[in-house]
């Protein structure tokens, strides 16, 4: 199932929406009322939090709608989860080519890391599969892309075994981690500062529920003004799904919407040579097989 986060272009409403074909979406709110039923749907993570009871009734309107679709030229598609209620917890280093163009970067050791980096992106981070990412010169000019699977976790937990962990996860999206690479270097070797400005966080264009997607075999490409930067897959993930659930979980509890970046492919811009980044006026494409493609131009502030 496909589920997305939706506003009618005459109203700043956000909506839920279970997308049925390319340009359709049904509402769902106005099919919990034309059922009479009680869930409450009115966003992602409170249809996330309603657990199996509104996935049951989810799938029941998505075979017997009562309303009629919602045309998608009459509305705009914005972030699965416009607002998480944390922080985006993220994932670096995760591929091992990008591993490799990195360490070349930075005149690194070449040992492979025995646990994953974790970082962050603040919820501000977040924006829309179609929205413009803000850009501005005086803040910094370098400002990079990368591709990557984003996890949705849906039953919480702590702890979590590996062997269980995508129990836990209620679906997938396409993010891209936009990074202020300079902004990421130069603050102590932590890089929640430059992986946190506003914006830098495009998410979308739907959630598509952990049933309905094999996440370990996905194509996942990168194109900057229709030119392929990253092409790489899910395949390559150095720490797989699981491990990254443990691990993160570990003493920490993990909750309903929560959402993992995890990790992106080779062919960044900054590892490029000579180094490459964005500006005003390019267009960032970010796409995964079986979820969509995010479209965001690159704006002024
Ligand atoms: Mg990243």
């Amino acid at each position: 199932m496909r589920l997305v986060t939706y506003q009618m272009l005459d109203s700043q409403a956000l909506n839920t929406g279970i997308q049925i074909s390319r340009d359709q979406v049904l509402d769902i709110a106005a099919e919990v009322r034309a059922r009479s039923a009680t869930a409450n749907v009115n966003t992602m993570l409170d249809i996330i939090k309603g657990g199996e009871a509104t996935m049951v009734l989810l799938r029941e309107i998505e075979a017997h709608p009562k309303t009629a679709p919602i045309m998608l030229n009459k509305a705009l598609l914005k972030a699965p989860i416009p607002r998480p209620l944390k922080n985006v917890f993220c994932v670096g280093w995760n591929y091992l080519e990008h591993f490799a163009e990195g360490g070349a970067k930075m005149q690194d050791d070449g040992v492979l890391p025995t646990w994953p980096v974790f970082f962050s992106k603040a919820p501000t981070a977040v924006n829309g599969p179609y929205d413009v990412i803000p850009f501005d010169a005086d803040v910094s000019t370098q400002l990079d892309w990368e591709v990557e699977l984003g996890v949705i976790i849906g039953k919480g937990g702590k702890n979590i075994a590996e062997a269980d962990a995508m129990n836990h996860v209620f679906g997938y999206t396409v993010i891209n981690d936009v990074t202020w690479r300079d902004i990421q270097r130069r603050h102590g070797g932590q890089w929640d500062k430059g992986k946190s400005l506003d914006g830098t966080c495009p998410m979308g264009p739907c959630i598509v529920t952990a049933d309905a997607l094999a996440h370990t075999n996905l194509h996942l490409t990168c194109r900057v003004n229709g030119v392929t930067k990253q092409d790489s897959n899910t395949k390559h993930l150095y720490f797989k799904l699981p491990r990254l659930i443990h691990d993160l979980s570990l003493g920490q509890t993990l909750e309903p919407g929560d959402i993992i970046s995890s990790g992106t492919p080779e062919g960044v811009g900054y590892a490029r040579t000579p180094p490459e980044f964005m500006a005003a006026g390019d267009l960032l494409e970010t796409e995964i097989e079986g979820i969509g493609v995010m479209r965001n131009p690159i704006g002024a502030f």
